[in-house]
């Protein structure tokens, strides 16, 4: 007889608890930019990704009183409406890209994308560090899979080299690493990719809206027009959803290939109205940017200077604290201080770099930075 399934997972919680890694939903209710509130207690707000504080920013509600809720079926059915088409519109003008196409999520834009693009028979070239999303489309594909080093180069021209010239050549890369906080060498991969007749895809997650003129994400600021980019709208956009931009035929071909598209509803017509609104206060945001930046900055050399090891400039900031056990109870000191920000462990994160994931955002200020390092 099989066993009860709650008694099953209970055996298996038990482990997770064991090993440091069991994990919490908070109950938090937002109070404002750059604020949540749990228990009661207002607290600052350092684990959001909402950089530029455009989750709770003005908008036209008055616009939006017609705009319909659901878009009742799939895109490819009747579910294609003019807020849809807006919105691309916006967002492709936004990145310079000829094309884009929403989906209802990031993680759905990769695992829906990616097997798109490559299938059995071709190949696949992903960063070591690349966000989970990236990796389950890379093995949704079904085509082969190589790691290559974490933004190593050598690693991944030696690949290239030494791949059979058959099939496509697929690489898959992130502008601004989501755990690491550091920055892909876009240009040098344009280049890798150029050369060796691979196609580069590029998930601007944590850049496009922070980084670059006006936001327009690294690969702008590279001079790099990748063949895929993947931008998300539920961090500096303050929204929800995600798009890929690039040509009209790469569009085309998504919408009669990404699984993770085809098979689901569309985007909210209503949420992509206010993607076409949070469009132009990105492009704005110079301000919220100069000010996200400063407090990175600020908060990195504050780690270092009481010896905490720090990886990314920004706009993600983490203190490495190595044990899971470490890092949770650092989370623990910062919520008694009155901050929020999580410790982030495998299997987010390799083995022994369990870390605080620290994000200012425009939101805050410099005394903010100053209780966060006070309590670390
Ligand atoms: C957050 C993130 C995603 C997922 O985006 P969602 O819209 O939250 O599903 C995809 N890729 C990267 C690199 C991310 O950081």
């Amino acid at each position: 007889m099989q066993r009860p399934l709650d008694e099953a997972i209970e055996e298996r919680l038990a482990e997770l608890s064991a090993r440091g890694l069991r994990r919490t939903l908070l109950p938090l209710s937002s109070a404002g930019p750059g604020l949540a509130v749990l228990d009661g207690r207002t607290y600052l707000d350092f684990g959001s990704n909402d950089y530029l504080g455009l989750a709770h920013a003005p908008l036209d509600w008055d616009s939006l009183r017609e705009v319909a809720t659901g878009a009742r079926a799939s895109r490819l059915v009747t579910g294609n409406l003019a807020p849809h088409l807006a919105a691309e519109r916006k967002l492709a003008d936004f990145v310079g890209a000829p094309a884009a196409l929403l989906f209802t999520s990031g993680y759905a834009t990769n695992v829906g994308t990616i097997p798109a693009l490559v299938g059995p028979g071709d190949h696949v070239f992903s960063d070591a560090l690349n966000h989970a999303s990236l990796i389950d489309g890379c093995r949704l594909s079904r085509a082969s899979v190589q790691v290559f080093g974490h933004n190593d180069l050598r690693d991944l021209e030696r690949r290239l080299e030494q791949t059979p010239a058959s099939g496509a050549r697929l690489i898959v890369t992130e502008g601004v690493f989501s755990m690491e906080g550091d920055r892909a060498p876009l240009a040098d991969l344009a280049t890798l990719a150029r050369a060796h007749g691979a196609w580069l895809l590029v998930d601007e997650a944590h850049s496009l809206g922070i980084l670059g003129p006006q936001g327009r994400g690294v690969c702008a600021a590279a001079g790099v027009q990748p063949d895929v980019l993947v931008g998300t709208l539920g961090k500096a956009f303050g929204a929800q959803g995600a798009f890929v931009a690039g040509s009209e035929k790469l569009r085309q071909l998504l919408f009669h290939r990404a699984r993770s598209l085809v098979f689901s509803t569309g985007v909210s017509p209503l949420l992509a109205a206010v993607v076409s609104r949070r469009t132009p206060q990105v492009e704005a945001a110079d301000e919220g940017r100069a000010t996200q930046a400063t407090l990175c900055e600020r908060l990195a050399t504050g780690l270092r200077e009481r010896g905490i090891e720090v990886r990314g400039s920004g706009p993600i900031v983490t203190a490495v604290f190595g044990d899971p056990r470490a890092a949770t109870d650092r989370e623990a000191r910062l919520r008694d201080a009155g901050i929020i920000a999580r410790a982030i462990r495998p299997p987010t994160v390799p083995e022994g770099t369990s870390r605080i994931r620290l994000v200012p955002t425009a939101a805050h200020d410099a005394a903010a930075v100053d209780r966060v390092l006070g309590a670390l």
